[in-house]
């Protein structure tokens, strides 16, 4: 049995002699994951929500041997695309756990994944009248959620707050109307669905408690339904000086909120299962003195991790250099391979002074990193090995960048 380990592993945590041997055996960059750590935050979620439907939200994270293991963990898998719902069923999620929730969904996902729930009871949820409207014209016949736009948001950067842009859900004072058409219509209504953004913590649980009591006064007025789904979003510390998450504070304030509106809790973390159980080992390809500061440039950057780019976050890199304890602290500027003043890890970071060819280990790059790594400016994208040393997925090779290519000229 696996226990619910520690409330977060730090990037300090990970045995540095261990991560090096990595990088030596499987070259840089490289993202390594540790599976038991996977296996200890989902045991930690179910222990501190005991009566709720807990699914992975797949997005954070969708390599096969995470799905796996959240699978044998007993954890549901919320899927975003028709192609996280085929990987999670092919990873052995059974259908009856398994929901798609569309955002301004594709024809060709609703084709796939009504396709899908033909031989797997999924659920599969609209996010508009529009969307309920196309569900009914492919005869989609299988359970029903309809997503809610709460109206309350909560992120830790503004891009990846949802609950109050327009662009995610049924307004809430429509919803029990389309519900109630959904049900005229025939359809399986089994669920609601929330999803306010990532970033609960501490200070952001009240606007978390108003969408949760929302929606449990949703679920209670349109009545009859399996489950109301708060959505996911629970923080994970990024910064070494940051307290890690009170889950159980979370789960106490969320099931308060929740009441009994007469409908199972469901919620759907991503990042808080696979966060801290990864990180990406890049290796210094050139140290750069400049009047500002060092450069330590990187086989990694924004094309294997994207968060700083995108949202200016903060990841955490420690010097895996054996003698780095001795070496004098500087301020780097860690920087990719890319010609892109954004192809930055993180700026002004105080590091042990960095050296050409020094491992260095980003943490938390277990969620959002390989699911956001691109193959810009042709570099295949990188492996991803266990902790143990398994190869999880493989290294693209050069022939990978061309493989879907047509040949015009004959
Ligand atoms: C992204 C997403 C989640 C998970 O968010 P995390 O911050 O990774 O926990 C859950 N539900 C929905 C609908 C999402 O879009």
């Amino acid at each position: 049995m696996t226990g619910t380990g520690a409330a977060v592993r730090r990037l300090t945590d990970w045995d540095a002699a261990r991560l090096r041997a990595l990088a030596d055996e499987f070259e840089t960059p490289l993202y390594v994951l540790d599976l038991d750590r996977v296996r200890e935050n989902a045991a930690r979620l179910l222990a501190a929500f005991p009566d709720a439907d807990v699914s992975y939200a797949v997005k954070a994270n969708a390599t096969r041997a995470v799905l796996e293991t959240v699978r044998d963990a007993g954890l549901g898998a919320e899927c975003a695309s028709a192609g996280e719902v085929r990987r999670a069923l092919d990873a052995g999620v059974p259908g009856r756990r398994v929901r798609y929730t569309a955002v301004n969904p594709p024809a060709r996902d609703l084709d796939d994944v009504v396709e899908a729930s033909r031989g797997h009871d999924l659920v599969l949820t609209v996010d508009s009248a529009d969307t309920l409207d196309r569900v009914a014209e492919r005869g989609y016949d299988g359970r029903l959620c309809v997503r809610v736009n709460p109206g309350v948001g909560a992120g830790h950067h503004e891009k990846v707050v949802t609950g109050d842009a327009p662009q995610f859900g049924v307004p809430y004072d429509r919803s029990a109307a389309l519900c109630a058409d959904a049900r005229r219509r025939g359809f399986d209504l089994v669920g609601l669905h929330a999803h306010a953004g990532s970033g609960i913590s501490g200070e952001g649980l009240e606007a978390h408690r108003e969408l949760v009591r929302r929606t449990s006064a949703l679920a209670e007025e349109v009545g009859d339904l399996d489950f109301a789904a708060v959505g996911g979003g629970f923080g994970v510390p990024y910064r070494p000086e940051e307290p890690p998450l009170d889950l159980d504070a979370v789960a106490r304030a969320t099931r308060e909120a929740f009441g009994d509106p007469g409908a199972r809790l469901a919620v759907e973390p991503g990042r808080y299962v696979v966060a801290d159980a990864g990180v990406l080992l890049t290796r210094v390809t050139a140290v750069t003195e400049t009047p500002e500061t060092t450069v330590a440039g990187c086989d990694a950057g924004m094309t294997t991790l994207l968060r700083p780019a995108l949202y200016d976050a903060y990841h955490h890199i420690r010097s895996l250099a054996p003698d780095a304890a001795a070496r004098e602290s500087v301020r780097c500027l860690v920087a990719g391979p890319i010609c892109e003043t954004a192809d930055v890890l993180a700026r002004d970071r105080p590091l042990p002074a960095p050296a050409r060819g020094d491992p260095l280990a980003v943490g938390n790059a277990g969620a959002y990193a390989y699911e956001m790594a691109s193959q810009y400016n042709s570099r295949p994208r990188p492996a991803v090995v266990s902790a143990t040393g398994d190869p999880l997925v493989r290294r693209e090779t050069l022939s990978d960048l061309t493989r879907l290519e047509a040949r015009v000229e004959q």
